[in-house]
């Protein structure tokens, strides 16, 4: 503000009586906060305060003479956005108007309140209403949703339940019997109820977690417990891919886990079968537990709280770094895999993780691609009862001596299979002929269509009697090194060979010598299925699957035969 007196005081009034009064004035204006000027009719300002100075962010003389730039109506309250200097810095102002004289000619007094920090305080308030509106109508639409996913899904599993019961009810022909293409086709529906029934239960489970109506128990369960449980689930898929399942020993004060014992298993159950799907057969699959075993910094745990964190390491595929941030988010999938069909729905991690934090842990992952993942299960550890761990099979608890580090295996129940592989055994050469008479005919092996009987038939007997024959040795030695199934191991992995290369020799390519393992696998699946024992221990599912390991296992060595072939 300038101080020359001429801008403001008239020079023949600075000796008269006035002056001190104007002084006193001047004075008070120039101590007001908020800042005055003087516009003049053409819209000029012709006086400025400190405050006004400051407002603008100019100097009073630089005010002077500028045009004030706002329209001015006597009487009104008004505001008005101020742009200071140097650019960007906006400041907001209050104007009330006065009519006044300047210099004997009528004028304008604008007294400027700097409201900017009232008008930021609004903006955020109005801001923040908003924020909360949306937020409560994201929340109301994705309570919706919930809704109507756990509607949709209960309503879809009645009648999925009705096709799956009906469709094994005829394959077990309890409706009259049924041609082999008929028994076929209603494997595929059953399958497919099967696997939509699966996808059906995660979005159930998805939705009610997001809802928020998914309860957890919240009681100590034994770590042992919920690993056998899940191992014996997953077994047979393990053994059928040639995949050892071992568990390491658990330190003796491995404490208890608070949470939901089906939903652990739940957790560890689908870990399991990724890590099964996700790794080349001959594989490794551990499973470890500990405590508090440093705590991963990208899990959601508290601190100085104790945790029991449980292991599912495979030597797998792996995962990619920029897939690696995705895969706890519904319905993400990688892209290939080493089986044959990698179907999944991309909701087991997303409701793995979830439940996990519902129960006040969480599931983390590391992996390397090439090399295999390791998932991370933490869980509020039961302090107040850290016990033993007890012994978690009963072919453990018999066995003299374990070592304290050696990793152990949990068996599956497959007492019967001797059964089954003698019934096998006695059919070899009509399913062998069965399954020459698909592929001579199956449109995807057309080169098998002007073969030989005997050259499409070369390997197959051998190898199914082979099947047979271990099926019986798998029952009396699961579990145990035995040179009979080592020796009929070898046996297949030298059959398959050269039926791989066989294959190569007579022109078929990959996908039909993988369109004959599926041929096998459904008529050896056939064969199994009716051999079963009824009422027996032994699952049917289980033998399958235990038949397809040898499966799979050949598949994989006849079709690496077949590349070398190709290639040489
Ligand atoms: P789904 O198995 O039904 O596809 P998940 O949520 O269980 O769904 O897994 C999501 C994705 O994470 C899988 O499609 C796969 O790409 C990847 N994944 C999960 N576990 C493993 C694993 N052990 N090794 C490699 N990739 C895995």
């Amino acid at each position: 503000m300038t101080e020359t007196p001429e801008t403001y005081v008239r020079a023949d009034e600075s000796e008269s009586p006035q002056r001190g009064s104007w002084e006193r004035l001047r004075a008070i204006i120039d101590s007001l906060a908020d800042g005055i000027v003087i516009v003049d009719r053409g819209g000029d300002i012709r006086f400025a305060n400190p405050a006004a100075a400051r407002l603008f962010n100019r100097s009073a003389d630089e005010l002077i003479g500028t045009a004030f730039g706002s329209p001015l109506l006597a009487g009104e309250t008004t505001e008005m956005e101020i742009v200071r200097r140097g650019g960007g810095d906006v400041v907001y102002a209050e104007l009330r108007v006065v009519d006044t004289e300047w210099e004997n000619e009528t004028a304008e007094l604008v007294s400027l309140r700097d409201v900017t920090d009232r008008r930021q305080a609004d903006e955020r308030a109005r801001q923040l209403s908003h924020e909360r509106e949306a937020r409560l109508e994201a929340e109301a639409a994705s309570q919706a949703k919930s809704d109507f996913l756990a509607i949709m899904s209960h309503e879809l599993r009645t009648p999925l339940n009705a096709i799956l019961g009906y469709s094994e009810l005829m394959e077990l022909g309890i409706s009259g019997d049924m041609t082999d293409a008929m028994r076929k086709q209603v494997g595929r529906i059953r399958l497919s109820a099967k696997h939509l029934l699966g996808l059906v239960n995660d979005i159930l489970d998805l939705a009610k977690v997001e809802a928020g109506r998914l309860s957890v128990a919240n009681a100590p369960a034994l770590v042992s417990d919920a690993i056998t449980s899940a191992i014996t689930i997953l077994q047979p898929q393990a053994l059928a891919r040639n995949l050892n399942i071992v568990t390491q020993e658990f330190p003796p004060s491995l404490p208890q886990y608070v949470g939901d014992d089906e939903r652990v298993r739940q957790i560890l159950v689908n870990l399991l079968s990724n890590a099964v799907k996700w790794t080349e057969p001959g594989g490794i699959i551990t499973i470890e537990a500990c405590a508090n075993d440093n705590p991963d910094q990208r899990a959601r745990l508290q601190p100085r709280k104790s945790y029991v964190c449980i292991k599912v390491i495979d030597s797998g595929v792996g995962i990619s770094e920029e897939k690696l941030g995705a895969i706890f988010e519904p319905f993400v999938q990688g892209d290939t895999g080493p089986t044959r069909s990698q179907e999944g729905s991309g909701l087991g991690l997303a409701i793995g993780r979830r439940l996990a934090r519902l129960m006040g842990g969480d599931l983390t992952v590391q992996s390397e691609v090439g090399k295999g993942s390791t998932f991370a299960l933490w869980l509020p550890a039961d302090m107040d009862a850290v016990s033993e761990q007890p012994v978690y099979t009963a072919a453990e608890a018999d066995s003299d001596h374990v070592s304290a580090d050696a990793p152990r295996t949990v068996e599956p129940q497959l007492k019967g299979l001797c059964e089954v592989g003698t019934s096998m055994l006695s059919q070899v050469e009509s399913l062998t002929s069965a399954i020459v008479g698909r592929i001579r005919t199956d449109p995807n092996i057309s080169m098998a269509a002007g073969l030989r009987t005997s050259q499409v038939s070369d390997h197959l007997s051998t190898f199914l009697a082979d099947i047979a024959g271990a099926l019986a040795v798998v029952e009396d030695t699961l579990g145990k090194p035995s040179p009979l199934l080592a020796d009929a191991m070898e046996i297949q992995r030298l059959v398959s060979e050269r039926h791989g290369g066989q294959r190569a020799r007579l022109g078929w390519n990959e996908s039909a010598i993988r369109r004959e393992f599926m041929i096998i696998r459904e008529e050896v699946g056939r064969v199994v299925r009716s051999a079963v024992p009824p009422g027996g221990a032994l699952n049917v599912d289980d033998a399958i699957a235990t038949v397809n390991r040898f499966v799979d296992q050949a598949e994989y060595v006849a079709v690496r035969a077949l590349e070398r072939e190709m290639k040489d």
